[in-house]
Protein backbone atom coordinates (compact mmCIF):
# COMPACT_ATOMS: atom_id res chain seq x y z
CA UNK A 1 0.00 0.00 0.00
CA UNK A 2 1.41 3.65 -0.55
CA UNK A 3 1.08 6.23 1.49
CA UNK A 4 -2.69 8.20 1.37
CA UNK A 5 -3.84 10.69 4.47
CA UNK A 6 -7.23 12.64 4.33
CA UNK A 7 -7.36 13.62 7.73
CA UNK A 8 -7.92 16.57 9.75
CA UNK A 9 -5.80 19.13 11.92
CA UNK A 10 -5.76 21.64 13.96
CA UNK A 11 -3.21 23.89 16.16
CA UNK A 12 -3.70 26.42 19.26
CA UNK A 13 -1.26 28.54 20.94
CA UNK A 14 -1.84 30.75 24.21
CA UNK A 15 -0.80 34.08 24.45
CA UNK A 16 2.05 34.66 26.91
CA UNK A 17 -0.10 36.63 29.97
CA UNK A 18 -3.26 34.26 29.24
CA UNK A 19 -4.04 32.25 32.82
CA UNK A 20 -4.37 28.36 31.02
CA UNK A 21 -7.95 28.53 32.18
CA UNK A 22 -8.53 27.60 28.44
CA UNK A 23 -6.03 24.82 28.32
CA UNK A 24 -4.95 24.25 24.89
CA UNK A 25 -5.17 20.84 24.74
CA UNK A 26 -9.19 20.87 25.41
CA UNK A 27 -9.63 23.52 22.98
CA UNK A 28 -7.74 20.99 20.67
CA UNK A 29 -9.84 18.44 21.39
CA UNK A 30 -13.20 19.97 20.92
CA UNK A 31 -11.65 21.33 17.43
CA UNK A 32 -11.05 17.61 16.86
CA UNK A 33 -14.11 16.35 17.78
CA UNK A 34 -15.67 18.82 14.81
CA UNK A 35 -13.27 17.65 12.46
CA UNK A 36 -14.00 13.93 13.27
CA UNK A 37 -15.51 13.33 9.98
CA UNK A 38 -11.99 13.69 8.05
CA UNK A 39 -11.23 10.61 9.97
CA UNK A 40 -12.14 7.93 12.34
CA UNK A 41 -8.90 5.54 12.55
CA UNK A 42 -7.41 7.34 15.70
CA UNK A 43 -6.19 10.86 17.60
CA UNK A 44 -3.14 12.62 18.47
CA UNK A 45 -2.91 15.91 20.95
CA UNK A 46 0.78 16.85 21.42
CA UNK A 47 1.36 19.78 23.98
CA UNK A 48 3.97 21.87 24.55
CA UNK A 49 4.72 22.19 28.15
CA UNK A 50 7.63 25.14 28.51
CA UNK A 51 8.52 24.59 32.48
CA UNK A 52 7.62 20.81 32.70
CA UNK A 53 10.35 17.96 32.97
CA UNK A 54 12.96 17.59 36.05
CA UNK A 55 15.91 19.96 34.56
CA UNK A 56 12.67 22.78 33.55
CA UNK A 57 13.68 22.38 29.54
CA UNK A 58 10.60 21.90 28.60
CA UNK A 59 8.45 19.25 26.96
CA UNK A 60 6.52 18.17 23.96
CA UNK A 61 4.00 15.71 25.27
CA UNK A 62 1.95 13.26 23.13
CA UNK A 63 -1.99 11.99 23.58
CA UNK A 64 -2.72 9.61 21.22
CA UNK A 65 -4.59 6.06 20.10
CA UNK A 66 -6.48 4.49 17.99
CA UNK A 67 -10.44 5.13 17.78
CA UNK A 68 -12.42 8.27 17.57
CA UNK A 69 -11.85 11.98 19.17
CA UNK A 70 -13.87 10.71 21.94
CA UNK A 71 -12.85 7.34 22.79
CA UNK A 72 -8.58 8.41 23.00
CA UNK A 73 -8.45 10.88 25.47
CA UNK A 74 -9.40 11.80 28.80
CA UNK A 75 -10.22 14.52 30.81
CA UNK A 76 -6.91 14.73 32.92
CA UNK A 77 -4.79 14.47 30.21
CA UNK A 78 -6.56 17.50 28.45
CA UNK A 79 -6.39 19.44 31.13
CA UNK A 80 -2.55 19.79 32.21
CA UNK A 81 -2.14 23.19 33.69
CA UNK A 82 1.67 23.83 32.10
CA UNK A 83 0.70 23.37 28.77
CA UNK A 84 0.74 26.48 26.58
CA UNK A 85 0.23 25.48 23.01
CA UNK A 86 -0.74 22.42 20.74
CA UNK A 87 -1.45 20.43 17.66
CA UNK A 88 -3.65 17.72 16.78
CA UNK A 89 -4.93 14.68 14.36
CA UNK A 90 -7.41 13.02 13.39
CA UNK A 91 -6.28 10.15 11.09
CA UNK A 92 -8.13 8.74 8.15
CA UNK A 93 -9.05 4.72 8.00
CA UNK A 94 -6.91 2.97 4.92
CA UNK A 95 -7.05 -0.95 4.42
CA UNK A 96 -4.26 -2.41 6.30
CA UNK A 97 -2.76 0.42 8.09
CA UNK A 98 -4.14 0.77 11.70
CA UNK A 99 -1.23 1.20 13.65
CA UNK A 100 -1.45 2.89 16.34
CA UNK A 101 2.87 4.12 14.81
CA UNK A 102 0.77 6.14 12.46
CA UNK A 103 -1.34 8.21 14.38
CA UNK A 104 0.18 11.30 14.83
CA UNK A 105 0.90 14.46 15.81
CA UNK A 106 4.36 13.07 15.17
CA UNK A 107 7.15 14.12 17.59
CA UNK A 108 10.71 13.99 17.18
CA UNK A 109 14.07 16.18 18.85
CA UNK A 110 15.32 17.84 15.50
CA UNK A 111 18.89 18.85 16.36
CA UNK A 112 18.33 19.40 19.92
CA UNK A 113 14.84 20.89 19.11
CA UNK A 114 11.62 19.21 20.11
CA UNK A 115 8.90 19.45 17.36
CA UNK A 116 5.71 17.67 16.39
CA UNK A 117 3.49 17.40 13.06
CA UNK A 118 0.43 17.07 11.88
CA UNK A 119 -0.20 16.87 8.43
CA UNK A 120 -3.05 16.63 5.90
CA UNK A 121 -2.93 15.60 2.64
CA UNK A 122 -0.70 13.38 0.18
CA UNK A 123 2.80 13.92 -1.03
CA UNK A 124 3.14 12.77 -4.41
CA UNK A 125 7.46 12.14 -4.11
CA UNK A 126 7.29 10.68 -0.54
CA UNK A 127 8.52 6.91 -1.33
CA UNK A 128 11.43 8.45 -3.85
CA UNK A 129 12.18 10.37 -0.62
CA UNK A 130 12.40 8.01 1.48
CA UNK A 131 14.62 5.61 -0.87
CA UNK A 132 16.76 8.52 -1.38
CA UNK A 133 16.84 8.77 2.88
CA UNK A 134 17.22 5.40 3.69
CA UNK A 135 20.15 5.07 1.06
CA UNK A 136 21.76 7.37 3.73
CA UNK A 137 20.65 5.58 6.76
CA UNK A 138 17.59 7.04 7.80
CA UNK A 139 15.49 4.51 9.70
CA UNK A 140 11.66 4.78 9.11
CA UNK A 141 9.25 4.13 12.01
CA UNK A 142 6.13 4.34 10.13
CA UNK A 143 4.94 4.26 6.81
CA UNK A 144 3.52 7.75 6.78
CA UNK A 145 4.79 10.22 4.23
CA UNK A 146 4.86 12.73 6.81
CA UNK A 147 7.69 11.25 8.46
CA UNK A 148 9.70 12.26 5.41
CA UNK A 149 9.12 15.69 6.49
CA UNK A 150 10.45 15.49 9.68
CA UNK A 151 13.99 13.12 8.30
CA UNK A 152 14.31 16.02 5.54
CA UNK A 153 14.68 18.61 8.70
CA UNK A 154 16.56 16.74 10.74
CA UNK A 155 18.89 16.51 7.69
CA UNK A 156 18.78 19.99 6.39
CA UNK A 157 21.53 21.79 6.47
CA UNK A 158 19.98 25.00 7.21
CA UNK A 159 19.50 26.65 10.23
CA UNK A 160 21.21 26.69 13.62
CA UNK A 161 20.24 24.89 16.79
CA UNK A 162 16.64 26.31 17.20
CA UNK A 163 16.01 27.47 13.84
CA UNK A 164 12.98 25.05 12.94
CA UNK A 165 11.23 27.70 10.54
CA UNK A 166 15.13 27.53 8.52
CA UNK A 167 15.02 23.75 8.19
CA UNK A 168 10.91 23.26 7.50
CA UNK A 169 10.88 25.66 4.71
CA UNK A 170 14.22 23.58 3.45
CA UNK A 171 12.76 20.27 3.84
CA UNK A 172 9.55 21.36 2.48
CA UNK A 173 11.26 22.58 -0.64
CA UNK A 174 12.18 19.11 -0.90
CA UNK A 175 8.39 17.54 -1.13
CA UNK A 176 5.87 17.82 -3.54
CA UNK A 177 1.76 17.49 -3.66
CA UNK A 178 0.24 18.27 -0.98
CA UNK A 179 0.09 19.30 2.60
CA UNK A 180 -1.57 21.14 5.10
CA UNK A 181 0.72 21.26 8.28
CA UNK A 182 0.73 22.30 12.06
CA UNK A 183 4.23 22.17 13.80
CA UNK A 184 5.02 23.00 17.30
CA UNK A 185 7.96 23.72 18.68
CA UNK A 186 8.11 24.67 22.24
CA UNK A 187 7.94 27.98 21.39
CA UNK A 188 6.44 28.31 18.16
CA UNK A 189 3.66 27.12 16.14
CA UNK A 190 3.49 26.95 12.61
CA UNK A 191 0.99 25.87 10.00
CA UNK A 192 1.66 26.03 6.22
CA UNK A 193 -0.16 25.19 3.32
CA UNK A 194 1.34 23.74 -0.02
CA UNK A 195 1.90 26.00 -2.88
CA UNK A 196 -1.09 24.99 -4.87
CA UNK A 197 -3.04 24.79 -1.51
CA UNK A 198 -4.74 21.45 -2.48
CA UNK A 199 -6.53 20.71 1.27
CA UNK A 200 -7.78 23.44 3.31
CA UNK A 201 -6.27 25.65 6.30
CA UNK A 202 -7.91 28.34 8.14
CA UNK A 203 -5.96 30.65 10.91
CA UNK A 204 -8.48 32.28 13.80
CA UNK A 205 -8.38 33.85 16.93
CA UNK A 206 -9.46 32.74 20.14
CA UNK A 207 -11.96 35.29 20.87
CA UNK A 208 -11.32 37.67 24.48
CA UNK A 209 -8.19 39.25 26.11
CA UNK A 210 -4.87 38.86 24.23
CA UNK A 211 -3.95 37.29 21.17
CA UNK A 212 -4.77 33.41 21.27
CA UNK A 213 -4.35 31.49 17.82
CA UNK A 214 -6.16 28.68 16.45
CA UNK A 215 -5.72 26.89 12.98
CA UNK A 216 -7.61 24.13 11.96
CA UNK A 217 -8.44 21.91 8.39
CA UNK A 218 -12.09 23.53 8.76
CA UNK A 219 -13.84 26.85 10.28
CA UNK A 220 -16.09 24.57 11.82
CA UNK A 221 -13.41 23.65 14.14
CA UNK A 222 -13.08 27.55 15.21
CA UNK A 223 -16.66 27.62 15.63
CA UNK A 224 -16.82 24.78 17.74
CA UNK A 225 -14.48 26.76 20.58
CA UNK A 226 -16.04 30.15 20.09
CA UNK A 227 -13.07 31.30 17.77
CA UNK A 228 -12.90 34.02 15.05
CA UNK A 229 -12.15 32.84 11.47
CA UNK A 230 -9.69 35.58 10.85
CA UNK A 231 -8.85 34.06 6.81
CA UNK A 232 -7.89 31.19 4.91
CA UNK A 233 -3.92 30.26 5.44
CA UNK A 234 -2.71 31.53 1.62
CA UNK A 235 -1.29 28.43 -0.32
CA UNK A 236 2.36 28.81 -0.10
CA UNK A 237 2.06 30.64 3.02
CA UNK A 238 4.12 29.64 6.52
CA UNK A 239 2.58 31.34 9.30
CA UNK A 240 5.04 31.16 12.30
CA UNK A 241 3.33 32.12 15.94
CA UNK A 242 5.81 32.87 18.56
CA UNK A 243 4.66 32.20 22.06
CA UNK A 244 6.93 34.73 24.05
CA UNK A 245 6.82 37.40 21.63
CA UNK A 246 3.01 37.09 20.69
CA UNK A 247 3.89 38.08 17.10
CA UNK A 248 2.53 36.25 14.09
CA UNK A 249 5.19 36.51 11.16
CA UNK A 250 3.27 35.52 7.53
CA UNK A 251 6.40 34.56 4.96
CA UNK A 252 5.93 32.96 1.22
CA UNK A 253 9.08 31.11 0.95
CA UNK A 254 7.89 28.91 -2.12
CA UNK A 255 8.04 29.36 -5.78
CA UNK A 256 4.49 30.87 -6.18
CA UNK A 257 2.10 28.21 -8.19
CA UNK A 258 -1.75 27.85 -9.68
CA UNK A 259 -4.20 27.89 -6.49
CA UNK A 260 -5.39 24.00 -6.53
CA UNK A 261 -7.78 23.74 -4.27
CA UNK A 262 -9.67 20.63 -4.03
CA UNK A 263 -13.57 20.17 -5.16
CA UNK A 264 -14.00 17.43 -3.39
CA UNK A 265 -13.89 19.16 0.25
CA UNK A 266 -16.84 20.76 -1.43
CA UNK A 267 -18.42 18.05 -2.89
CA UNK A 268 -18.09 15.48 0.32
CA UNK A 269 -15.11 16.01 2.18
CA UNK A 270 -15.78 19.25 4.50
CA UNK A 271 -18.67 19.42 7.06
CA UNK A 272 -21.67 21.85 5.40
CA UNK A 273 -21.04 24.48 8.45
CA UNK A 274 -17.61 25.09 7.28
CA UNK A 275 -16.36 27.69 5.03
CA UNK A 276 -13.60 26.15 3.12
CA UNK A 277 -11.49 28.52 0.85
CA UNK A 278 -13.18 30.84 0.96
CA UNK A 279 -17.00 29.60 0.57
CA UNK A 280 -19.55 27.94 2.35
CA UNK A 281 -19.87 24.25 2.01
CA UNK A 282 -23.33 24.04 2.37
CA UNK A 283 -24.30 26.63 -0.42
CA UNK A 284 -21.83 25.19 -2.51
CA UNK A 285 -23.80 21.23 -2.52
CA UNK A 286 -27.24 23.14 -2.33
CA UNK A 287 -26.24 25.15 -5.72
CA UNK A 288 -25.00 21.72 -6.93
CA UNK A 289 -28.31 20.69 -6.45
CA UNK A 290 -29.80 22.94 -8.08
CA UNK A 291 -27.83 23.30 -11.22
CA UNK A 292 -28.65 19.22 -11.71
CA UNK A 293 -31.83 18.98 -11.23
CA UNK A 294 -31.67 22.01 -14.37
CA UNK A 295 -29.42 19.55 -16.04
CA UNK A 296 -31.17 16.46 -15.59
CA UNK A 297 -34.62 16.43 -15.09
CA UNK A 298 -36.59 13.22 -14.25
CA UNK A 299 -38.64 12.24 -17.33
CA UNK A 300 -41.92 12.04 -16.65
CA UNK A 301 -41.78 13.67 -13.10
CA UNK A 302 -41.74 12.34 -9.68
CA UNK A 303 -43.50 11.97 -6.13
CA UNK A 304 -40.55 12.70 -4.05
CA UNK A 305 -36.54 13.66 -3.71
CA UNK A 306 -34.99 11.61 -1.02
CA UNK A 307 -31.26 12.75 -0.25
CA UNK A 308 -28.90 10.08 0.86
CA UNK A 309 -27.90 10.72 4.06
CA UNK A 310 -25.97 12.96 5.17
CA UNK A 311 -24.17 13.35 2.33
CA UNK A 312 -26.87 13.80 0.00
CA UNK A 313 -29.19 15.99 1.82
CA UNK A 314 -27.76 19.93 0.84
CA UNK A 315 -27.92 18.76 -2.50
CA UNK A 316 -31.24 17.01 -2.37
CA UNK A 317 -32.38 20.48 -0.85
CA UNK A 318 -31.01 22.56 -3.89
CA UNK A 319 -32.43 19.47 -6.58
CA UNK A 320 -36.02 19.95 -4.86
CA UNK A 321 -36.00 23.45 -5.31
CA UNK A 322 -35.49 23.72 -8.49
CA UNK A 323 -37.56 21.37 -9.56
CA UNK A 324 -40.61 21.82 -7.64
CA UNK A 325 -40.62 17.58 -6.60
CA UNK A 326 -41.18 18.01 -2.56
CA UNK A 327 -37.89 16.55 -0.97
CA UNK A 328 -38.87 13.87 2.02
CA UNK A 329 -36.74 12.35 4.64
CA UNK A 330 -37.10 8.64 3.06
CA UNK A 331 -33.95 7.12 3.73
CA UNK A 332 -33.18 7.16 7.53
CA UNK A 333 -29.62 6.51 8.59
CA UNK A 334 -28.23 5.02 11.55
CA UNK A 335 -26.28 7.43 14.15
CA UNK A 336 -24.34 4.42 15.30
CA UNK A 337 -22.52 3.49 12.00
CA UNK A 338 -19.51 4.91 10.59
CA UNK A 339 -18.99 5.33 7.53
CA UNK A 340 -19.20 2.54 5.27
CA UNK A 341 -16.80 3.51 2.41
CA UNK A 342 -13.98 2.59 4.60
CA UNK A 343 -14.16 -0.86 5.95
CA UNK A 344 -11.24 -2.91 4.27
CA UNK A 345 -13.18 -5.46 1.95
CA UNK A 346 -16.29 -5.43 -0.80
CA UNK A 347 -18.21 -8.02 1.59
CA UNK A 348 -18.49 -5.89 5.03
CA UNK A 349 -19.13 -2.54 2.44
CA UNK A 350 -22.05 -4.55 1.48
CA UNK A 351 -23.36 -5.28 4.62
CA UNK A 352 -22.52 -1.82 6.07
CA UNK A 353 -24.84 0.03 3.36
CA UNK A 354 -28.01 -2.15 5.06
CA UNK A 355 -26.70 -1.51 8.31
CA UNK A 356 -26.42 2.07 7.75
CA UNK A 357 -29.66 3.27 5.71
CA UNK A 358 -33.33 2.53 6.31
CA UNK A 359 -36.32 2.46 3.85
CA UNK A 360 -39.14 4.89 5.35
CA UNK A 361 -41.94 2.87 3.11
CA UNK A 362 -44.92 5.04 3.49
CA UNK A 363 -42.36 7.79 1.80
CA UNK A 364 -41.56 4.95 -0.87
CA UNK A 365 -44.14 2.56 -2.02
CA UNK A 366 -45.39 2.95 -4.63
CA UNK A 367 -44.06 6.15 -5.80
CA UNK A 368 -41.28 7.60 -7.90
CA UNK A 369 -38.16 8.59 -6.32
CA UNK A 370 -35.20 10.83 -6.84
CA UNK A 371 -32.09 10.00 -4.77
CA UNK A 372 -30.02 12.26 -4.42
CA UNK A 373 -26.37 11.82 -3.25
CA UNK A 374 -23.10 13.74 -3.52
CA UNK A 375 -20.85 11.01 -5.46
CA UNK A 376 -20.44 7.81 -6.85
CA UNK A 377 -16.96 5.82 -6.11
CA UNK A 378 -17.26 2.34 -6.86
CA UNK A 379 -21.32 2.58 -7.37
CA UNK A 380 -21.35 0.18 -4.17
CA UNK A 381 -23.61 2.48 -2.10
CA UNK A 382 -26.38 3.51 -4.62
CA UNK A 383 -26.85 0.02 -6.31
CA UNK A 384 -27.63 -1.23 -2.42
CA UNK A 385 -29.89 2.22 -2.27
CA UNK A 386 -31.44 0.70 -5.75
CA UNK A 387 -32.04 -2.44 -4.22
CA UNK A 388 -33.54 -0.48 -0.84
CA UNK A 389 -36.00 1.47 -2.10
CA UNK A 390 -37.37 -1.12 -4.85
CA UNK A 391 -37.44 -3.73 -1.70
CA UNK A 392 -39.80 -1.37 0.02
CA UNK A 393 -41.76 -1.05 -3.08
CA UNK A 394 -40.64 2.14 -4.99
CA UNK A 395 -42.37 2.38 -8.79
CA UNK A 396 -39.80 3.99 -10.11
CA UNK A 397 -35.74 5.21 -8.69
CA UNK A 398 -33.83 7.88 -10.63
CA UNK A 399 -30.27 8.53 -9.07
CA UNK A 400 -28.99 11.74 -9.45
CA UNK A 401 -25.58 12.75 -8.47
CA UNK A 402 -24.07 16.40 -7.48
CA UNK A 403 -21.02 15.79 -9.51
CA UNK A 404 -19.58 14.18 -12.46
CA UNK A 405 -18.12 10.93 -12.77
CA UNK A 406 -15.14 9.99 -10.70
CA UNK A 407 -12.94 8.45 -13.35
CA UNK A 408 -9.27 8.80 -11.38
CA UNK A 409 -7.79 8.08 -8.13
CA UNK A 410 -6.91 11.12 -6.18
CA UNK A 411 -2.58 11.93 -5.79
CA UNK A 412 -3.33 14.87 -2.99
CA UNK A 413 -5.09 12.93 0.03
CA UNK A 414 -8.83 12.00 -0.84
CA UNK A 415 -9.02 8.26 -0.38
CA UNK A 416 -10.11 7.16 -3.64
CA UNK A 417 -9.28 3.50 -4.79
CA UNK A 418 -7.51 2.36 -7.98
CA UNK A 419 -9.18 3.67 -10.67
CA UNK A 420 -9.94 0.31 -12.00
CA UNK A 421 -12.06 -0.03 -9.18
CA UNK A 422 -13.63 3.20 -10.12
CA UNK A 423 -17.71 2.21 -11.55
CA UNK A 424 -17.81 5.05 -13.87
CA UNK A 425 -13.88 4.30 -14.69
CA UNK A 426 -15.05 0.42 -15.61
CA UNK A 427 -18.40 2.07 -17.67
CA UNK A 428 -17.48 4.57 -19.19
CA UNK A 429 -21.16 5.44 -20.74
CA UNK A 430 -23.26 6.96 -17.72
CA UNK A 431 -26.18 4.15 -19.01
CA UNK A 432 -24.05 1.49 -18.42
CA UNK A 433 -23.32 2.73 -14.96
CA UNK A 434 -27.32 2.91 -14.69
CA UNK A 435 -27.96 0.17 -15.69
CA UNK A 436 -25.52 -1.93 -13.17
CA UNK A 437 -26.67 0.59 -10.59
CA UNK A 438 -30.41 -0.69 -11.16
CA UNK A 439 -31.67 2.58 -11.62
CA UNK A 440 -34.47 3.81 -13.58
CA UNK A 441 -32.13 6.70 -15.11
CA UNK A 442 -29.08 8.40 -14.25
CA UNK A 443 -27.86 11.70 -14.38
CA UNK A 444 -24.49 13.11 -12.94
CA UNK A 445 -23.34 17.03 -12.71
CA UNK A 446 -21.65 18.31 -15.34
CA UNK A 447 -17.92 19.47 -14.58
CA UNK A 448 -18.85 22.30 -16.99
CA UNK A 449 -22.06 23.47 -15.25
CA UNK A 450 -19.72 23.20 -11.81
CA UNK A 451 -17.01 25.28 -12.89
CA UNK A 452 -19.85 27.51 -14.38
CA UNK A 453 -20.75 28.00 -10.59
CA UNK A 454 -17.59 28.39 -9.55
CA UNK A 455 -17.05 31.56 -12.03
CA UNK A 456 -13.64 33.19 -11.89
CA UNK A 457 -12.26 30.71 -9.64
CA UNK A 458 -13.03 27.98 -11.33
CA UNK A 459 -9.23 27.75 -12.82
CA UNK A 460 -8.20 27.52 -9.25
CA UNK A 461 -9.80 23.80 -7.83
CA UNK A 462 -7.98 20.54 -8.77
CA UNK A 463 -10.46 18.15 -10.78
CA UNK A 464 -8.35 15.53 -11.18
CA UNK A 465 -10.49 12.70 -10.26
CA UNK A 466 -12.78 13.74 -13.06
CA UNK A 467 -10.44 14.58 -15.92
CA UNK A 468 -7.80 11.82 -15.18
CA UNK A 469 -5.37 15.71 -15.50
CA UNK A 470 -3.53 16.36 -12.34
CA UNK A 471 -1.72 19.55 -11.76
CA UNK A 472 1.19 17.66 -9.85
CA UNK A 473 2.12 14.21 -11.59
CA UNK A 474 2.81 11.65 -8.71
CA UNK A 475 6.36 10.64 -8.91
CA UNK A 476 5.69 7.47 -6.73
P1 LIG B 1 -19.31 4.04 -3.35
O1 LIG B 1 -20.27 3.16 -2.65
O2 LIG B 1 -17.93 3.43 -3.42
O3 LIG B 1 -19.79 4.50 -4.71
O4 LIG B 1 -19.12 5.32 -2.45
C1 LIG B 1 -19.98 6.42 -2.61
C2 LIG B 1 -20.38 6.95 -1.27
O5 LIG B 1 -19.23 7.16 -0.46
C3 LIG B 1 -21.11 8.26 -1.43
O6 LIG B 1 -22.32 8.17 -0.71
C4 LIG B 1 -20.19 9.29 -0.84
O7 LIG B 1 -20.89 10.13 0.03
C5 LIG B 1 -19.14 8.52 -0.09
N1 LIG B 1 -17.75 8.94 -0.44
C6 LIG B 1 -17.32 9.54 -1.54
N2 LIG B 1 -15.98 9.74 -1.50
C7 LIG B 1 -15.55 9.28 -0.33
C8 LIG B 1 -14.27 9.20 0.32
N3 LIG B 1 -13.17 9.68 -0.24
N4 LIG B 1 -14.23 8.65 1.55
C9 LIG B 1 -15.34 8.17 2.12
N5 LIG B 1 -16.56 8.20 1.57
C10 LIG B 1 -16.69 8.74 0.35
Amino acid sequence: MGFRDECGVVGVIMSPSRPPSDYPARLAYFALHSLQHRGQEGAGIVVAEPTAGADGAGALRDMKGLGLVAEVFTDRELMRTSAVAAVGHVRYSTAGEKNVRNVQPFTATVRGEQVAIAHNGNLTNANALKRELETRGTIFSTSSDTEVILHLMAQSVYGGSGDTQARLTDALGHVEGAYALCVLTLRELFAVRDPRGFRPLVLGRIASGEPAWMVASESCALDMVGAEVVREVEPGELIAIDRVTGSLRSLFPFPRQQRKACIFEHIYFSRANSDVFGRSVYMSRYRFGELLARSSPIPGGADYVLPVPDSGVAAALGFSAASGIPFQMGIMRSQYVGRTFIQPTQEIRDAGVKLKLSPVRCMIADKRVVVVDDSVVRGTTSRKIVRLLRGAGAKEVHLRIACPPIIGSCYYGVDTPNREELISFRLPADQQVCEWIGADSLGFLSLEAMQEFLGDEADDFCYGCFTGKYPVLPVD
